[in-house]
């Protein structure tokens, strides 16, 4: 595996946010947490990337703990987090923005080989080259935050609500991109409220309730499990 986190529980100030999450991401798989508000998707994720000291709990990449390393060298191993919100250098230019993904030392030995595969999956960013960020569409912002990501050159791209806030013609395109990403081989981990559209994508995918890992499944299954249609398909 080459992701793999054990019973891991997390807390804000003593309150927890996490209390037992276990999940597995494959090479080249596509595998995604669903789960409601406040059920512990971003903090999963901030977990593994070094932003937040878990509990309890392991997480291992390429078989090695990583749990509790700082964030930098969980960077520099190539795991890159696409925060929810996008977080962008407002006043900066897209290709500064862009810059600023690549940041470790790895990453920059092919920066530029990198960018150029991301203006080919973003043509619009590459049009929009010298333009500030903060004056983009909310999904073309998007399209810049998981650019960014991908400038790490990442071994895994973990992906915190991309869809968010965005106009459902968007939220396709977001997700047609995320195919395509998938398709030339990244191995993606997903964090999205958007049940369907995101199991549809998934080679895998997990259900998160309250801190808690309690199903899993193919995107398929879980796509007709009874558990999921009513509590997150609404049907
Ligand atoms: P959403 O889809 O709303 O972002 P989520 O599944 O990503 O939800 P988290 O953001 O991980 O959920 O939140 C899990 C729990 O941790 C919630 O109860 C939330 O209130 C709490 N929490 C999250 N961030 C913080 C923080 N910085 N300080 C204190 N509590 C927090």
């Amino acid at each position: 595996m080459l992701l793999e986190v054990r019973h891991l529980a997390a807390s804000y100030d003593g309150v927890p946010a996490l209390h037992d999450v276990s999940f597995t991401v494959g090479e080249g798989e596509v595998v995604t947490i669903i789960g409601s508000n406040g059920a512990g998707k971003t903090t999963t994720i901030r977990t593994i990337s070094g932003q937040l000291r878990p509990d309890r709990g392991e997480i291992l990449f390429r078989g090695t703990r990583i749990d509790g390393l700082p964030a930098h060298r969980i960077a520099e191993m190539g795991i890159a987090h696409v925060p929810e919100g996008r977080r962008l250098f407002n006043r900066l230019t897209v290709l500064q923005n862009l810059l600023v993904g690549s940041f470790t030392r790895r990453a920059r030995a092919t920066e530029d080989a990198m960018l150029e595969r991301v203006f080919t999956l973003f043509p619009r960013l590459k049009e929009r080259a010298n333009q500030r960020a903060g004056t983009l569409s909310g999904g073309e912002q998007q399209m810049l935050a998981i650019g960014r990501g991908l400038m790490l050159q990442p071994v895994i791209l973990m992906l915190d609500e991309p869809s968010l806030g965005l106009a459902p013609m968007l939220v396709d395109e977001i997700f047609n991109t995320i195919r395509q990403i998938a398709r030339e081989g990244m191995t993606i981990l997903l964090v999205e409220q958007n049940v369907r559209e995101s199991l549809e994508l998934s080679d895998r995918a997990y259900v998160l309730q309250t801190g808690t890992t309690v199903a899993e499944g193919t995107g398929a299954e879980l796509l007709e499990s009874e558990m999921v249609r009513r509590a997150y398909l609404g049907l």
